[in-house]
């Protein structure tokens, strides 16, 4: 993305951004003409386009001027996007006056820029070439700002490619993603910056240091599980921030097998947490941050085959905790819960949140747009609300007290992976599972299975298929506060 920034011409532009906040009174021109006809009332997010003189005006309500807030700038930018059209090389200009805060103006070009994405991968012909030619490459600020607002965009810019980075591998198919694809991706952005080392302990690895839950998962699978560590700033003499994403390149629940209208159909997307925890590495790189962070991504299919693991199955965990498996389609926390022990035994952590596509019950308690947020520390849960409201990306706590804890303790092993309570308080149990295996270290669990994938209600800054990248904003505001 090209950034020009000048303090005039407006109208050499071929397409033309223009906010308006409703209800303002010095409207001229065109604009004027268009607010009396009631053609365009600025509400938030309302687009109208006005094509004279050989430039498209696209007008951008931002709603009353005292309501908007980050989140509404950033759906106003998002929504500016269809009224673009067809881009080509057509120079693109945003007109920016003294009404629109800097900061809420920066909001708006983040909300613009998330939007501005396609998945060209395996779209050909005539209708890949039209969606390539949507995309905006260059954007001409135009109006006076100041260094800090050129320097916050770029951060912007990079941020906001680390989250197509993740939209890109959330929506790979699990053929082209497998685990072993997933960290080799991982391995290209520690060639890519000089400052991230990786490895990945590989299945005869795995059996050596008994990490058998997530050994157990991939059992059905003919492609080899890993677990990945991508360090930064790794000669960093603190103690690392623990960053963990799920990573279940294709879940079919195993013997407890989806059935076919519950999401089978994208399931490739289980690794959004995965996804997420690399590209907040990239963008960390990008961003040259100073903290020693370390990813650390369990990765495996699960599927179906004569070794596949079964309910009733007792596998022994990385800790030494014993699990009775009650339900194969609950292996996302067998995962976490030794990828969570590997890391907190073998780094240390100043404090770990891990991101997971975890529950269909975080969903139906909070709906596609919010992630659950649960663990043991309110100092961390309150860090990450912040983050969470500098980034737009919402998120809201759930509870997890010992009772949660006790329902996952099993009659014949130490625990289950299924609450003997049933399906009730899902997202709960679920992190109460991880919480077994985490101690008192710092913790934090976002249930990102809702909003990691797209739907009717997804905000406007994503796009309208599969994935949206949720999660890198917010972790990398987390990390560099
Ligand atoms: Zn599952």
């Amino acid at each position: 993305m090209e950034i020009k920034f000048s303090k005039q011409g407006a109208e050499e532009q071929n397409i033309l951004i223009v906010p308006v906040f409703a209800k303002t009174d010095k409207l001229t021109g065109r604009l004027a003409e268009l607010v009396d006809n009631g053609e365009f009332e600025a509400n938030l997010g309302e687009i109208c386009t006005d094509v004279s003189a050989g430039q498209k005006s696209v007008f951008v309500g931002l709603g009353e001027k005292g309501k908007l807030n980050p989140e509404l700038a950033k759906t106003a930018g998002g929504k500016t996007w269809s009224g673009l059209g067809v881009i080509g090389d057509k120079s693109v200009g945003l007109v920016l006056d003294k009404n629109l805060r800097p900061n809420l103006a920066l909001f708006l070009i983040e909300g613009l820029l998330l939007r501005n994405y396609v998945n060209l991968h395996y779209k050909t012909g005539e209708e890949a070439e039209k969606s390539q030619r949507k995309l905006l490459t260059s954007l001409n600020i135009i109006g006076g700002v100041d260094a800090t607002f050129k320097k916050r965009l770029q951060e912007i810019i990079k941020i906001v490619d680390a989250v197509h980075y993740a939209r890109n591998l959330v929506s790979a198919p699990s053929a082209d993603l497998r685990p072993e694809d997933l960290a080799n991706e991982a391995a290209k952005l520690s060639h890519t910056y000089n400052n991230i080392t990786f490895e990945a302990l590989t299945k005869k690895e795995l059996q050596e240091q008994g990490l058998n839950l997530l050994l157990a998962v991939n059992r059905g699978s003919a492609y080899e599980p890993r677990l990945i560590i991508l360090q930064i700033n790794r000669e960093k003499k603190e103690k690392p921030i623990v960053l963990i994403g799920k990573g279940i390149t294709f879940d079919s629940g195993g013997y407890n097998i989806k059935p076919s209208d519950s999401f089978l159909e994208v399931m490739h997307t289980d690794m959004a947490g995965a996804a997420t925890v690399l590209a907040t590495i990239k963008a960390l790189a990008e961003l040259g941050s100073k903290k020693k962070v370390i990813a650390v991504i369990p990765a495996t299919e699960n599927l179906i085959s004569g070794d596949a693991y079964k309910p009733a199955d007792i596998i022994r965990s990385y800790s030494g905790k014993t699990v009775e498996i009650k339900n194969t389609d609950a292996e996302g926390r067998l995962i976490l819960a030794d990828a969570l022990s590997y890391a907190i035994k073998n780094f240390e952590p100043s404090y770990v949140v891990d991101l997971a596509t975890l529950t269909g019950a975080c969903i139906i308690a909070l709906g596609f747009r919010y992630a659950g947020l649960l663990g043991n520390d309110l100092e961390l849960q309150k860090n990450i609300k912040s983050a969470s409201v500098n980034s737009g990306e919402k998120i809201w706590a759930l509870p997890l007290d010992d009772s949660f804890k006790d329902q996952m303790k099993s009659p014949i092993a130490d625990l289950a992976n299924l609450s003997s309570a049933g399906r009730f308080g899902g997202a709960s149990t679920a992190a109460a599972f991880l919480a077994h295996f985490v101690g008192e270290t710092p913790w934090a669990h976002l249930d990102i299975a809702g909003p990691a994938f797209q739907s009717k209600e997804t905000e406007a800054w994503n796009p309208p298929t599969y994935a949206t990248g949720f999660g890198v904003s917010l972790l990398v505001d987390l990390i560099q506060k």
